[in-house]
């Protein structure tokens, strides 16, 4: 922020609010890992952030010291539990979700057409670097941005119920993505490490729009189950959902 504090961006999901997209937070806040239910005051920032599903966590500026103090973990879903909220909110499709100024949504992918890596520089302008999404982790998290990794990964697919002529081709700001490449220089591995390639794995896609690019929707997080552990609980997995092999 223009103030020096860093910060990230968290989207999530309310039974009573629907989409979220919480901000500030800091990168450290392990309150905020995913798949953990948390209670946390809010106000609106119109001025910053006019989107319905964005909101300020109450008295960010002023108690930033004590933020953490403020997101009280009330829960966490276990594996089934995850499994049921991802498939119960997929269905999204980014055409959809625009012309209805939804900025939040899950998508589950039919077929990944391509995920592959484009350089930085190569970056077009359809997207944004103002947005705020950076990484969150353990409170050895460095605070490098997205934009200071040379690369980024970019997922190709048609959606489930697709609305749109063209595949979506969205950058995705997946945090185990930069975490992935902290630890290893082999960019091209962490196509394998989200099992983006194995068919005993079903992934769906939590996108969302910038706040400067309002048609520009990116992918935010990669979510994935085993394929069996999702027939385990009850949900059928058809084999041509399945997503296909790719170089
Ligand atoms: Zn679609």
């Amino acid at each position: 922020m223009s103030d020096g504090r860093e910060t990230v961006c968290v989207g999530g999901y309310s039974r009573t609010e629907g989409y979220v997209r919480l901000y500030p937070t800091k990168p450290w806040m392990d309150e905020l890992s995913r798949w953990n239910v948390v209670s946390v005051p809010v106000e609106r920032d119109e001025s910053h952030d006019n989107r319905d599903e964005s909101y300020k966590i109450a008295g960010s500026r002023r108690e930033w010291d004590s933020l953490h103090e403020k997101v009280d973990k009330v829960g966490e879903l276990d594996k089934s539990e995850q499994i049921e909220l991802t498939h119960e909110l997929a269905g999204d499709c980014r055409k959809r979700l625009n012309e209805n100024q939804v900025s939040l949504g899950v998508v589950e992918p039919e077929t990944l057409l391509d995920a592959y890596l484009r350089d930085l520089d190569d970056e077009d302008d359809s997207e944004d670097d103002t947005v705020q999404q950076t990484l969150q982790g353990g409170p050895k998290a460095s605070v490098k941005g997205k934009n200071d990794y040379e690369k980024k990964l970019y997922l190709k697919y048609r959606c489930d119920d697709c609305d749109q002529k063209t595949p979506h081709d969205q950058s995705t700001i997946e945090w185990g993505v930069y975490r992935y490449w902290d630890k290893n220089d082999d960019f091209d591995g962490v196509i394998d490490a989200l099992r983006l390639n194995d068919d005993s794995w079903k992934h769906y896609f939590f996108v969302g729009n910038l706040n400067n690019h309002r048609t520009s929707y990116v992918v935010i997080s990669v979510l994935r189950f085993k394929k069996d552990e999702m027939t385990r609980n009850g949900i059928r997995v058809d084999d041509q959902s399945g997503l296909g092999q790719f170089d």
